[in-house]
């Protein structure tokens, strides 16, 4: 495989929940009340502005909610994925129930989109080893790629075995495109490039400094976001200390960061990065 290495194209993917759909346990009270457009238009207007196609990988409970933001978004030239249907660890279900989730998913999307859905993204990044059985069911619906695993090892998700470039993955059902969530050796360690609590969590010089050292060597990186994590406002809840960190963390440090990074690197669709690398 040739890696494009002039003007390198990342790719810029964006899980589209709400701000209650990655906290666990979460109840039936009135603070869980949905708030996805405040993120979603901010988050739209910054991509807008510097001309960025992104890949939007829509949770399928939302779609019914939010039609019309989805067709405004599918209209608009980004891509359309999906993130599932209920936002649960894959590795908790069965490979029936995650069929079943994802069929639904594929269609109530694909029905507003009037297209098919090609690409996927699992909750929680969960295709670990314990749920690779989901590639092959991702190949059976038509899928042609996915971009669910985080090859390190982390307290929720993770396979550090499968290496840090894209492969296609030959299952029963066909083949697959896995693009991993980006990640590079600093120091000895395999860390993240960014994205998400990790975006966050950095320094943007961090940030900065781990996409251009991606790009030196390993080609263009995947970047990720939720809409949630520009809408600093949102409720405060309580749950663990761990996952309470990894959501509330540093919220209103993403909008400045976020023009930074889209000034910094250029971005498009996970398919235009599928389609740079297969081409050559
Ligand atoms: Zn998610």
């Amino acid at each position: 495989m040739v890696f494009l290495m002039s003007g390198v194209r990342h790719a810029f993917t964006v899980d589209v929940e709400d701000w209650y759909h990655g906290i666990p346990g979460r109840g039936e009270s009135d603070v869980y009340l949905p708030r996805l457009e405040r993120g979603l238009e901010v988050l739209l207007q910054l991509l807008d502005r510097r001309s960025v196609k992104a890949t939007f990988f829509w949770l399928g409970e939302l779609v019914a909610r939010h039609p019309d933001w989805l067709l405004r978004i599918a209209s608009s030239g980004h891509e359309i994925g999906c993130h599932g249907w209920s936002h649960e660890f894959i590795y908790k279900m069965s490979p029936q129930r995650f069929r079943e989730e994802t069929l639904r998913a594929r269609d109530a999307i694909g029905n507003v989109i009037g297209r098919a859905v090609e690409g996927y993204r699992a909750p929680y990044f969960s295709i670990t080893k314990n749920s690779w059985w989901a590639l092959e069911i991702l190949s059976e619906l038509g899928f042609t790629y996915d971009s669910s695993i985080m090859p390190i090892r982390n307290w929720r998700y993770g396979l550090p075995a499968f290496g840090q470039h894209p492969q296609a993955v030959e299952t029963k059902s066909g083949r697959l495109w896995e693009i991993p969530i980006s990640v590079r050796r600093c120091l000895g360690f395999k860390v993240p490039v960014s994205g998400g609590a990790y975006f966050r969590l950095y320094p943007y010089a961090f940030t900065r400094a781990n996409i251009r050292a991606h790009e030196g060597v390993l080609g263009p990186a995947v970047f990720y976001l939720h809409p949630w994590e520009l809408d600093p406002e949102q409720p405060r809840v309580g749950f663990s200390w761990k996952e309470w960190c990894t959501h509330y963390v540093n919220l209103s440090s993403t909008q400045p960061k976020l023009e930074r990074l889209l000034g910094d690197f250029a971005f498009g669709t996970l398919r235009e990065m599928i389609a740079s690398r297969t081409a050559v």
